[in-house]
């Protein structure tokens, strides 16, 4: 079974692979840089290659990175469209550098222009952006404010539009959030394959939820003490599909000890379910 975090990046990429072997996990994600700048980091060769060993030394797999927060692939001006195709190509760039395996965007906001606009506007700059070899996942929100991609029909029309070379970060307290009960799962698991096959999620982003299902409101909580519950994840964990998916936590820390705690639990549902 494949679990980890979503870590820091503030002291380098070294300092990442401290944390992958105290959490004693065996996938990770991080931010390239600030989530709340456009700022580029620019790291030293050296820094890049000796992370590319230890990830391929150490087994960890997927290595995901995450867009930053600031970037709305939804907007319409062709002027801000550009500015966000011209960072992303710079971010793919860094990350086939650093050997990473999936980059994961959100589809944005429509500000008040509509979903179907908003969706429009996704689609013409996912066209417009260079291709990379990364896998680039979008993953579902959980509808808060204007956001897209909180119902499954979003991604069967963007599928349609951009062909298949894309897939899906599923964020299980995003899913919770906007109406997907997941404490029933199969009901859920029916509901997504209504509109997209399952094969395209290929990542987990595992949060518990502090807000109540369909609430459209985005607060993460750890493993077990949020809304979902053990309850839920259990049915998620032992799933023939789900189960097999890489898991990510991305829930708040002060920390590093809470990653590890939501991990074991994790990966205790897992054992008890022969996943590991
Ligand atoms: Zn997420």
């Amino acid at each position: 079974m494949k679990v980890g975090a979503h870590l820091w990046i503030g002291e380098g990429l070294a300092k990442v692979i401290e944390f992958c072997e105290y959490l004693e996990s065996n996938c990770l994600q991080i931010f390239l840089s600030n989530p709340r700048s456009w700022k580029s980091k620019i790291r030293k060769e050296e820094e890049i290659e000796k992370f590319t060993q230890s990830i391929k030394k150490r087994k960890i797999k997927p290595v995901v990175i995450h867009m930053p927060y600031i970037l709305n692939i939804a907007v319409s001006k062709v002027k801000e469209k550009n500015k966000i195709i011209n960072f992303l190509e710079k971010q793919l760039e860094e990350s086939e550098k650093i050997n990473a395996d999936f980059y994961v965007i959100h589809p944005g906001f429509h500000k008040g222009n509509g979903e179907k606009n908003g969706m429009k506007n996704v689609v013409d700059l996912l066209k417009n952006l260079p291709k990379f070899n990364i896998k680039i996942l979008i993953e579902n929100t959980s509808g808060q404010g204007t956001s897209l991609g909180y119902k499954f029909e979003h991604f069967s029309f963007l599928f349609e539009k951009i062909g298949n070379d894309y897939g899906i970060c599923f964020d299980t307290a995003h899913a919770f959030q906007a109406g997907y009960n997941l404490k029933e799962f199969d009901k859920v698991k029916k509901d997504i394959e209504k509109f997209i096959p399952l094969s395209y999620i290929l990542l987990i982003h595992a949060n518990d939820s502090k807000t109540e299902l369909n609430s459209k409101k985005d607060r993460h909580e750890h493993i077990g003490k949020g809304k979902i519950g053990i309850k839920g994840f259990t049915q998620i964990i032992k799933d023939d599909y789900f189960g097999n998916l890489p898991f990510i936590i991305e829930t708040p820390k002060v920390s590093l000890k809470e990653d590890k705690r939501n991990i074991e639990i994790i990966k205790k549902i897992g054992e008890k379910y022969g996943k590991i």
